[in-house]
Parts: C-alpha cells; structure tokens; sequence
C-alpha cells in the first residue's frame, strides 16, 4: 500500500515537473501579447539601382539684358549701326554659350523691345537665385576692351568703400523684414555685385587685352531695381568693325562663365 502511494505520488510530481515548463511558457506568451510589440522589421532586400536622374539644370538663373531697345537705340556707330541692336545679338550668343554649359539663361528682352527698368529687373526678381548682368557697347573707350560695373549707391558717392583683397566674408545679404522701395532693390546687395563684378572684370581683362583689371562703380540706373547680384558689362566701343565686335561673343560668354563660376562655386558646371 504504502508502495503503491509512493508511486502515485512521484507520479504527480513527474506530471507537475513536466506540465509547469509549458504553463508558464504559454502564460509568458500571453504577457508578451499584451505588450506594445515593436513594429516588424522587413528584412533588407537588396534595391536595384536607381535610375539616373535626368539632367536637371542646377545653380543660378543668370538673366541676360540686352540694353536699350525699340526707340532707344543707345550708341550709334557708322552706317546707322546701332547699340541696341549689337547688345541683343551679343546676348543670343552668350545665352546660347552658356545654355551648351548647363547654365540656366533668360533674357529681358529677345526682340526690338524697350522693357522698362522695373520690367527688365523683375525678371530677375522673379527668381530666388539670379545674376543680373546688363550688356552695352560704348560710344567711346580703347576699342577691343570691356568693364565691369557695379551700381554705386548716390549716398555712398563719396564714400566709396576701399577695394576688398579678399571676398566679404558674407556674400547672401541679411534678409529684412522691411518693405523694399523697388528703385533701391539693389542697396543691400551692392557688396555682392561689387564682388562679383571684379571677378568678371579678372577674366575681362583676360579676354580682352588693355581692359582693366577692376571694375568699376558707377550710377546704373538698370541695376537699382534689381534685387540680387547684378553687373553691367559695356564693351568699347561701337566704332570698332561689326564683325570684330559680333566675334566678342565667344570671349564675353567665357568671361561671364568664369567669373559666375568664381562667384559662386556651386553654379559652376563641373561641381554640378
Ligand atoms: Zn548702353
């Protein structure tokens, strides 16, 4: 008897010892449910390459204005040439140069057209990242050179600022939250062109022997609207053959293309 009881006990207690492991396993499981579970992790595939993107142009609008225009024809050469006429045919050439770059180009004007300061400038304006660069052929000055201007501020007429050795260390002007008279758009950002027309000027000089070697400030009325970096490039002078000054398109384009690219690493077509 005594016997047989040991034997049922040590058979509970073997039945215990094996069920208790499962029980509390199963009761482990149900815990685990009632937990916030972390989301399920996919396992990585292997992506196939993307595609890529298309050539999508980058970088700065660079606005081209042809000055002068429909009755305004600016300087006026032998034979009735004129001008306006010789800007218009210059930006078509620089546009077309710097469009087979990878730049993006506009133009103020692409006919016989006389857009008005505040329209040629809105071009511009109309665009987050533009350089303005305003094309004239002078009346005068040593044929076959080229300047670069900066729109000098009335009131600083006196007190032009020393010519910096180095870049400002700033070149995006401090945004305002004051309204922008339109015709003194360009006061905050006369640093900026100032800089940016003595890098074109560099290459001007390269491009077009006896040019100076820094620009030049001067009171542009095309420039005062413009609200970003903006030059004025005046080739001399209107006297010199039409074919030699037609031919300044392939150096005027380069120049400009040289000076951008110095002016703002970025934009220039091998960092794209
Ligand atoms: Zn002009």
């Amino acid at each position: 008897m005594l016997g047989a009881v040991r034997n049922s006990v040590a058979f509970l207690l073997l039945v215990v010892a094996l069920a208790w492991p499962a029980s509390w396993a199963r009761r482990a499981r149900w815990l685990l449910q009632d937990l916030p579970q972390p989301p399920a992790q996919p396992a990585p595939q292997v992506q196939p390459a993307a595609p890529a993107p298309a050539a999508i142009p980058s970088g700065p609008v660079i606005v081209l204005d042809p000055a002068h225009g429909g009755t305004d024809t600016g300087a006026r050469g032998e034979g009735g040439r004129a001008e306006k006429d010789i800007v218009l045919a210059l930006a078509r050439t620089v546009r077309g140069r710097l469009e087979r770059q990878g730049y993006r180009v506009l133009m103020t004007r692409d006919d016989d057209s006389n857009p008005s300061y505040d329209d040629r400038a809105g071009v511009a304006d109309a665009h987050r990242d533009a350089i303005f660069i305003s094309l004239h052929v002078a009346s005068t000055g040593l044929p076959g050179t080229a300047r670069a201007y900066w729109d000098q501020w009335p009131s600083a007429a006196r007190q032009q600022p020393a010519r910096p050795t180095s870049p400002p260390k700033r070149l995006a002007p401090q945004p305002t939250n004051t309204l922008v008279v339109w015709d003194q758009a360009q006061r905050p950002y006369l640093e900026v062109s100032h800089h940016l027309a003595d890098l074109i000027q560099i290459q001007l000089a390269q491009n077009f022997s006896g040019s100076p070697a820094a620009s030049t400030a001067a009171a542009v009325r095309t420039l005062r609207s413009v609200a970003c970096p903006a030059v004025a490039i005046e080739i001399s002078n209107i006297s010199v053959p039409p074919d030699a000054l037609a031919g300044s398109g392939g150096p005027l384009s380069a120049a400009i293309a040289s000076g951008i690219s110095a002016f703002q690493p970025s934009a220039a077509v091998g960092a794209r």
